[in-house]
C-alpha cells in the first residue's frame, strides 16, 4: 500500500472533477462535516429555490398553486421526476410525497395483501427501527401477531446480512418484503437486482428502504423489475431538516388501488371536480395522500439540480474514493486495535463508513470538539460519511489525523460515554 501523506490528499483534491461543489454548500465555520448521510448540508441551490417559494406566496397568494416559476400544484410530480433517475425508475414512476415511514405504511397498505397462509412480513433484524415499527403496526391492523407474522433475518454477525438467507427464507407463507437497500449502520448494500429477481419468481412483492442509499448509491429499480420503493431527501440528497420523502411503484403496478386514500393522489385533472367517487392518478402519483408540505419539498428542487449535473454514477465513484481513503488511512494512521472496522471493504459498502469501539459515544464527543462531526449510534458506532459534493480528501485526512491523536491520548476520557438525545 502507497504510504498517504497530506499532500497526497491535496493532490486528490485537485485532480477531482467534482471540487467546485463544494463552494456551493455552506459548511459550518471550522468544521469537518462527516454527517451527511443524518442531514445533508443546505446548498446555496436549495436555499435560493427555498426562498423562491417563499416568494411566491408572497406575491401570489392562493394564485401560487398554478402561476410562478414553480407552481405547487404541480411540484410532487416534478420532483419526483427529478429524482427518478437517481433510483433508475421511469417518469410517472416516482412521486415527491411524504415521509420515509408515512410512504412505508402507504405502501404496505397497498401492497400487503395477506390471503390463506400467505400471511406472513419478511424483513431483517438490522433494520431501522421505524420501519419495524410500521410493520408490526400494520400487522395488527389486519388482525396478525407480530410476534409470528413478522420474520426478521438474523444476521450473522450483527452487521451484515446474507442475500442466500433472505432467499431461503421467501417461502410460501410469505406475503411481503421489505429490506434496507443500504444498512444504516454497516453500510452494507445490499444486492437488490439479486434479492427482487428472487422475489419475483415466487410471486412475493418486494420493496426496499432507499434512506441511505438515495443520492449515494446508482439502482436501477425499473429494469430489475423491484416493486415499490420509499426513501427521505434529507440525508444524502441534502433537502434540509424533515423535507418531503419519495416513493416508487413499478409501472406493471400502475392502476391498483393505493391503500390509503386522499384527494392529491386524483388526477391533477379532475381532482378539483369535488366528486365524492375518486378519480385516481394513473401513474406513482395515486400514492398521495393530502396537501403536498410545498415549503419542505422547496429546498430538494434546488439540491436536486446539482444531482442531475453530475450524475449519480460520479457521485458514486468519488465517495468509493473518499471512504477508500479513509479505510486506508486508518489502516495507515491508528493502531490495529484502535477499531472494529463494522462495514463492508469492498464494492459493497454505502456512502458511510462504521467504526465500532466501546467508547464511541465519548470518542465522538472528542471528535466534535475537535470541530469533526461524527454520527453516534448505539451501542459502540461511530458514522463517518466523507460527501461526494462537498467533502475533499483534505477532510478526510484531517479527520483520521484527530481521530489518531484522540486515541493515542485517550483524549476521550474527559467526557462521559453517553449518547445526547440526538445521536
Ligand atoms: C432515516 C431513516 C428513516 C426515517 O424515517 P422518517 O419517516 O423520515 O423519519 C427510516 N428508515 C430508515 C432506514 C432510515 O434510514
Amino acid at each position: 500500500m502507497t504510504h498517504h501523506t497530506l499532500s497526497n490528499a491535496q493532490e486528490r483534491d485537485r485532480q477531482d472533477k467534482l471540487a467546485s461543489y463544494r463552494d456551493e454548500f455552506y459548511i459550518p465555520t471550522n468544521t469537518i462535516y462527516m454527517d451527511g448521510n443524518s442531514l445533508g448540508l443546505l446548498s446555496k441551490r436549495a436555499e435560493r429555490t427555498l426562498l423562491d417559494l417563499l416568494e411566491s406566496w408572497k406575491t401570489l397568494g392562493i394564485d401560487g398553486w398554478t402561476e410562478g416559476e414553480h407552481p405547487w400544484f404541480y411540484l410532487s410530480e416534478q420532483v419526483g421526476e427529478k429524482m427518478a433517475p437517481l433510483v433508475g425508475g421511469k417518469k410517472g414512476e416516482v412521486i415527491a410525497t411524504g415521509s420515509t415511514t408515512t410512504n412505508l405504511h402507504q405502501l404496505v397498505s397497498t401492497f400487503y395483501k395477506p390471503d390463506g397462509n400467505k400471511t406472513k412480513i419478511l424483513a431483517d433484524e438490522l433494520n431501522f427501527p421505524s420501519d419495524i415499527y410500521a410493520l408490526k403496526s400494520q400487522l395488527r391492523l389486519k388482525g396478525y401477531d407480530p410476534d409470528t407474522h413478522l420474520i426478521r433475518i438474523k444476521s450473522p454477525d450483527g452487521r451484515y446480512l446474507s442475500e442466500d438467507d433472505i432467499i431461503e427464507a421467501m417461502t410460501d407463507d410469505v406475503a411481503l418484503i421489505v429490506l434496507p437497500a443500504v444498512l444504516y449502520r454497516s453500510g452494507q448494500v445490499l444486492n437488490m437486482e439479486k434479492l427482487t429477481k428472487a422475489a419475483n419468481e415466487r410471486n412475493i412483492p418486494i420493496g426496499f428502504d432507499l434512506c441511505h442509499s438515495i443520492g449515494s448509491v446508482e439502482h436501477s429499480l425499473h429494469d430489475w423489475g423491484t416493486d415499490f420503493a420509499f426513501w427521505c431527501t434529507y440525508k444524502h440528497l441534502n433537502g434540509g431538516p424533515g423535507s418531503v420523502g419519495g416513493l416508487f411503484v413499478h409501472e406493471k403496478h400502475f392502476g391498483k388501488t393505493p391503500g390509503l386514500a386522499g384527494w392529491f393522489g386524483s388526477k391533477k385533472e379532475s381532482q378539483f371536480d369535488m366528486d365524492h367517487t375518486m378519480d385516481p392518478a394513473s401513474d406513482a402519483g395515486a400514492y398521495q395522500i393530502g396537501t403536498p408540505h410545498v415549503l419542505s419539498l422547496a429546498p430538494v428542487i434546488g439540491s436536486l439540480d446539482m444531482f442531475e449535473e453530475v450524475g449519480i454514477s460520479a457521485i458514486r465513484e468519488k465517495s468509493l474514493e473518499l471512504t477508500g481513503f479513509m479505510l486506508e488511512l486508518i489502516e495507515q494512521e491508528l493502531t490495529e486495535s484502535a477499531f472494529t472496522i463494522g462495514n463492508p471493504v469492498d464494492g459493497t459498502r454505502g456512502g458511510h463508513l462504521l467504526l465500532e469501539h466501546e467508547e464511541a459515544a465519548r470518542i465522538c464527543k472528542a471528535l466534535k470538539e475537535d470541530g469533526i462531526i461524527p454520527d453516534f449510534r448505539a451501542p459502540n458506532g461511530i458514522r463517518l460519511a466523507p460527501v461526494a459534493l462537498y467533502n475533499t480528501f483534505e477532510d478526510v485526512w484531517h479527520t483520521v489525523q484527530k481521530l489518531k491523536v484522540i486515541m493515542d491520548e485517550k483524549r476521550y476520557e474527559k467526557f462521559e460515554n453517553k449518547r445526547g438525545v440526538v445521536a
